[in-house]
C-alpha cells in the first residue's frame, strides 16, 4: 500500500530536478501522475516534451501510471487544460504540486525589466493559474456534497524567505509565494483543501553551478543533494493523512524544519502621534529588542 495509493497528482516543472523526482515519488507511492513540463532553458526560453515523456516512460516502465503535459504554467488556458488533463485521464484531481520554475540572476542595478518579468510570471502567475483551476474543480465538489481531501504543495525558496543577492526578481517571486501559501490555506480550507510549500536545498541544473560545492554528491555515504531527498515530505503533503495546512517547510537532506515566518516584533507605544526627529531613537531600541533577522544570501 502506498501513502497515495488511488490519488491523481499534478506536478508541474516535473522533466527535471525537483519535480521529476516528485513525480517518481508520488508513482512509487500509489498516484498516478500528469507530468507536466514545457521544456524551457534554465532562463525559461524555449519548449522540448522531451524532458517529460522522459519521465513518464521512467514511470510507466516501473509499472505505475502518468501521462505528459507540455502546457506553460503562467498561461489561463494552459494551466486550465493541464487541470482537466488529470480528471479526463485518471478520472479526478487530489493534489496539485506548484514547482516549475525559472532563474534570470542579475544585480538589481543591471536587472533588466523583461528579467523581472519573466521570474514574476512563471513562479506567480504560473503557480495561480493552475490553483485556480484546480480550486474551481475542489471547490464544485465540495458544494456538491462530494468529500474533499485535496492538498495543494508550493515551492518557495530560502532565497524567498529570507532574501538573496543577485536575485531579487526570484526572492520576490518566492516570497510571494510563501504569502499566497498561507492566505491559501485560510481561504480554501472550507472546501477541504490544505496547502503547504516547501523550501528545499537540492542538486539540479539550478543550484549545480551557482553552489558547485555544496551541491556536489560525495564519494560514498548519504548524498544530501540528490533531489530524491526532499520528495519524501512533498509526498506526504499530497496525501490524505497530511493533516496541516498553512506551514512552510524548509527541507535539504536529512534536516527538516518549519520555517517560522514574520512575527509582529516588541511594540513602543507612544500613546499619541509620532515626530519624526524622535523615531531614530525608538528604532534603536526595538532594534536591540527584536530578534535579529537571518542574512540574506551572499550579504
Ligand atoms: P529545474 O530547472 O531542474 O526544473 C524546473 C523545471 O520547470 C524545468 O524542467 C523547466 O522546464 C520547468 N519549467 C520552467 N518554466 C515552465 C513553465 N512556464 N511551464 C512549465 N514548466 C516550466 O530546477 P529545480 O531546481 O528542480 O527547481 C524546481 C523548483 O524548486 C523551482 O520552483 C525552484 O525555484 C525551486 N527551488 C529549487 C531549489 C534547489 O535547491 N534546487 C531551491 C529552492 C527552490
Amino acid at each position: 500500500m502506498g501513502i497515495c495509493d488511488g490519488r491523481v497528482v499534478v506536478i508541474t516543472g516535473a522533466g527535471r530536478g525537483l519535480g521529476r523526482a516528485h513525480a517518481l515519488a508520488y508513482a512509487a507511492h500509489g498516484a498516478a501522475v500528469v507530468v507536466n513540463d514545457v521544456g524551457a532553458s534554465l532562463s525559461g526560453e524555449g519548449r522540448d516534451d522531451s524532458p517529460a515523456e522522459d519521465v513518464v516512460a521512467e514511470i510507466t516502465s516501473l509499472g505505475g501510471r502518468a501521462v505528459v503535459n507540455g502546457d506553460d504554467v503562467s498561461d489561463w488556458d494552459g494551466a486550465g487544460r493541464m487541470i482537466a488533463q488529470a480528471i479526463d485521464t485518471f478520472g479526478g484531481l487530489d493534489t496539485l504540486v506548484c514547482n516549475a520554475g525559472i532563474v534570470r540572476d542579475r544585480m538589481i542595478v543591471n536587472m533588466s525589466v523583461d528579467e523581472w518579468d519573466g521570474v514574476i510570471r512563471v513562479h506567480l502567475r504560473g503557480m495561480f493559474c493552475p490553483v485556480r483551476q484546480a480550486v474551481d474543480h475542489w471547490r464544485a465538489m465540495s458544494k456538491a456534497g462530494t468529500p474533499v481531501a485535496a492538498r495543494i504543495v508550493t515551492t518557495s525558496s530560502g532565497a524567498g524567505l529570507f532574501g538573496s543577492v543577485s536575485q531579487a526578481n526570484y526572492s520576490a517571486a518566492k516570497a510571494g509565494i510563501a504569502a499566497f501559501t498561507v492566505v491559501a490555506a485560510a481561504e480554501l480550507s472550507r472546501y477541504g483543501i490544505a496547502v503547504n510549500g516547501i523550501a528545499p536545498s537540492a542538486r539540479s541544473r539550478m543550484t549545480e553551478e551557482a553552489f558547485a560545492e555544496m551541491m556536489r554528491a560525495p564519494q560514498s555515504g548519504f548524498d544530501a543533494m540528490d533531489p530524491a531527498n526532499v520528495s519524501p515530505l512533498v509526498v506526504w503533503l499530497g496525501s490524505a493523512p497530511c493533516h496541516v495546512t498553512g506551514q512552510m517547510f524548509e527541507i535539504s537532506g536529512d534536516q527538516l524544519s518549519i520555517a517560522e515566518g514574520w512575527q509582529h516584533g516588541a511594540v513602543f507605544d507612544k500613546g499619541t502621534r509620532f515626530e519624526p526627529d524622535e523615531i531614530g531613537a525608538i528604532v534603536s531600541d526595538l532594534e536591540r529588542e527584536s530578534r535579529q533577522a537571518t542574512p540574506v544570501y551572499g550579504a
